[in-house]
């Protein structure tokens, strides 16, 4: 556990000056799970101002919420003030904190009680609310009052449930009683925050096992766009979703098994990136079409990415006759005369040279006729063969 022996220093200086220091959160339940650790938060007694004091490199990332990211032999650690949010407004987490004094405090405000140990500088473990048997018995359970916590903050019923995904845990059936009670909450949430926890469940260990949960507790209807949600997912619960590899794929099958009127909208209301809705988009177009042929030009245009991807999802959507593999398709690739236009041995600028004629809509025309046939085959990608075929089109 060198992350942990790296960081301990940081303790070491806080505890010197005079303050508490503590590991707490996602890093000491991934070590009591022996999984590899994303990233050290630490809490302290200490004020942001005294822990920017205190170290020399120091960023105040979240002030508003008592953290400071500390930058240490160029590790970044995240540093947090005990804290509670004692005034919740709205069904979602205050802008503005309080401190305390005891890490107990600050332990009691946290989602989940495997969520909730702390572990001081000699690995001694601060446990009040049993996380470690949660985790032992692999259960997701609220700190505290569920019913409550979920008022305080609708957004840890969407993470309680990824964390049963991610980890392959089970519910609690307190904490799962407390999710159907009130789940419409989440609508209170910003969906950016939703779709953060709603994507870490659908690429996890056990999505089917998150999914079926959403459709018990009736969160699924509560998601943005998903008023039909019970529908589309229990559809998607009978498919062999385990063979998804992107979490891109899961967005298609989605639309696709949606059948929603303007899928490109939801992409948009589940507020993805441009980059994105296009990648999906062009999945899920490609999808619609269930008997496409890797024709040399329809690999070409389509691209092994999408081609491998498409595949995968017909497999998973139960069309299995005549499927190609990943193996097959990449073979195809490697043979064709060239995988982009990149690798044309001639620009628009030579095709210019060879005719006295200006540019104009015509040149890009005649370059992808000329892309077309190289990749068909019907003519060699190298300078004389094009000059050839391009002065006879030419005279035509
Ligand atoms: P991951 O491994 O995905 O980062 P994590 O548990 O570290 O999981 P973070 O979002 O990094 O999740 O949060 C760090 C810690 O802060 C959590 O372990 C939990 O103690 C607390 N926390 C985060 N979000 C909430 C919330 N909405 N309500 C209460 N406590 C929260
Ligand atoms: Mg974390």
């Amino acid at each position: 556990m060198n992350i942990f022996k790296n960081a301990k220093p940081i303790l070491t200086k806080l505890i010197e000056n005079g303050f508490e220091a503590y590991f707490v959160g996602g890093c000491v339940r991934d070590k009591l799970l022996n999984k590899e650790i994303g990233d050290i938060d630490i809490a302290t007694s200490a004020l942001p101002e005294e822990v920017m004091s205190i170290f020399s490199k120091t960023v105040p990332t979240g002030l508003q919420h008592g953290t400071v990211l500390v930058i240490e032999q160029n590790e970044s650690y995240e540093i947090t003030t005990f804290r509670t949010e004692s005034t919740y407004e709205d069904y979602r987490r205050p802008s503005e904190v309080i401190y305390v004094k005891s890490i107990l405090e600050d332990l009691k405000r946290r989602d989940f009680t495997m969520n909730a140990i702390a572990m001081d500088v000699d690995e001694n473990y601060i446990d009040p609310f049993k996380g470690e048997e949660a985790i032992n018995q692999k259960l997701i359970q609220a700190v505290g009052n569920a019913d409550e916590r979920f008022h305080e903050d609708a957004l840890r019923m969407m993470r309680g449930i990824r964390f049963v995904s991610q980890l392959d845990f089970t519910m609690h059936n307190d904490t799962f009683l407390a999710i159907q009670a009130n789940c419409s909450l989440i609508e209170k949430i910003a969906t950016e925050r939703i779709s953060v926890e709603f994507e870490k469940m659908l690429i996890g260990k056990s999505p089917k096992k998150a999914i079926q949960l959403c459709i018990d507790t009736n969160l699924i209807e509560h998601l943005p766009n998903f008023q039909d949600g019970k529908r589309i997912f229990s559809k998607i619960q009978t498919l062999p979703i385990k063979n998804l590899k992107t979490i891109e794929e899961f967005w298609a099958l989605i639309l696709l098994i949606g059948k929603f009127d303007q899928p490109e909208s939801i992409l948009r209301n589940w507020k993805m990136s441009n980059e994105r809705m296009k990648q999906i988009m062009k999945l899920y177009l490609l999808l619609k079409n269930e008997e496409l042929e890797w024709s040399h030009s329809n690999l070409y245009n389509t691209g092994l990415e999408y081609a491998i991807k498409y595949e995968r999802l017909q497999s998973v959507l139960g069309n299995i006759a005549n499927r190609r593999t990943e193996q097959s398709l990449t073979e195809q690739f490697k043979q064709l005369p060239i995988h982009s236009k990149a690798e044309l041995c001639f620009t628009g600028n030579d095709l210019l040279k060879w005719t006295n004629e200006k540019a104009g809509p015509w040149l890009k025309e005649v370059i992808s006729e000329i892309e077309k046939l190289i990749v068909e085959q019907k003519l060699t990608n190298n300078q004389p063969a094009i000059k050839e075929w391009f002065q006879t089109w030419h005279q035509k």
